[in-house]
């Protein structure tokens, strides 16, 4: 095979096989940080696929399709992939864990792995040179989906989630994240052509289900998510001040289901909850609560007194 015919084929492969770096994922993550289109092309697919509208036309049952695979997916990103498998704020049993990796991967947002990785190196190094997406050191852009189209940032540095590599069943789900979207587009099709099937008056079919419920719903997700990297360190207030530019936003909390309240969660990381008090909405924090009414998930952590005292100090000192 010539080397051209290689650098075409690698991204093909790495959709299928995310762990596949033959000249070694460390040689990969030692290249500098640029735009590289070839890592752009599955980005340009998302966006491009929510085109297909103009053809399928829409129905209220794949918009209300579109609403809650987002509400359900955003979810597993903040429930599952942040606030369990990168910071371990509540313990659950092994099959849950494969169960909420599973679901996250339906997100198309990659591995749970890979996600985790990348998020303990951003609050190791919040808003330094390193940080992969921070939008005080290399622009707001960049921090928002630039980042994402470095092929310095693709592979997974497993050495930061020794935690999370007991388990061989979650890295074959971070290698092969392509499960999630294959599963989810199958799901797709087979609602649409049942509801076209068994209940015509609802208008809709296999493609028009595909275009809401995977690409433009998935489309909303991705920058959903990417805004807690770009938005959140950038617009709203900071009550701790910890050296990064982490901002709390009731806005950001209610479109990513809590995970605006992120200069909160920079300033305690291991709470499940990150909206401190009854008037900042966590959405996500509810449901980890119900999951825990129903014995789904366990040993749940919250705040401690110190931070909310120091919170109350911060208070006290700007008035
Ligand atoms: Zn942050
Ligand atoms: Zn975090």
């Amino acid at each position: 095979m010539t080397n051209r015919l290689k650098r075409f084929l690698r991204p093909v492969i790495q959709m299928v096989d995310s762990d596949y770096f033959p000249e070694g994922a460390e040689v990969v993550r030692s290249q500098p940080e640029r735009f590289d289109v070839s890592r752009s092309i599955p980005f340009i697919i998302l966006h491009v696929g929510c085109l297909g509208v103009i053809w399928t036309g829409w129905s209220w049952a794949a918009v209300i399709t579109a609403a809650v695979l987002y509400g359900v997916r955003m979810f597993a990103i903040t429930g599952f992939y942040h606030r369990y498998f990168c910071h371990r704020a509540y313990l659950t049993s092994r099959v849950s864990q494969f169960f909420f990796a599973l679901l996250g991967l339906t997100a198309v947002q990659r591995g749970p792995l890979w996600w985790a990785s990348v998020h303990r190196h951003h609050h190791a190094h919040s808003d330094e040179e390193s940080d992969a997406h921070s939008p005080v050191a290399k622009g707001f852009l960049w921090s928002h989906v630039g980042w994402l189209t470095s092929s310095k940032n693709f592979p997974t540095d497993y050495r930061l989630v020794r935690d999370l590599t007991k388990f061989p069943e979650l890295i074959f789900l971070n290698r092969f994240d392509i499960i999630g979207p294959i599963l989810l587009a199958v799901f797709l099709a087979v609602l649409g052509g049942l509801l076209q099937t068994f209940a015509p008056s609802l208008g809709t079919n296999a493609w028009q289900m595909i275009v809401w419920g995977f690409f433009i719903s998935t489309t909303l997700l991705f920058h959903g998510t990417c805004s807690v990297n770009s938005f959140a360190h950038t617009l709203g207030s900071k009550r701790f001040d910890d050296g990064d530019e982490s901002r709390n936003s009731f806005i950001l909390a209610l479109i990513t289901l809590g995970e605006g309240w992120h200069n909160n969660h920079h300033h305690y990381q291991s709470s499940a909850r990150q909206g401190f008090y009854w008037w900042e909405i966590d959405l996500s924090y509810y449901v980890i609560r119900a999951l825990g009414a129903l014995g789904i998930v366990w040993g749940i952590r919250t705040v401690p007194a110190r931070v909310y005292e120091k919170a109350a100090s911060l208070r006290s000192v700007i008035r």
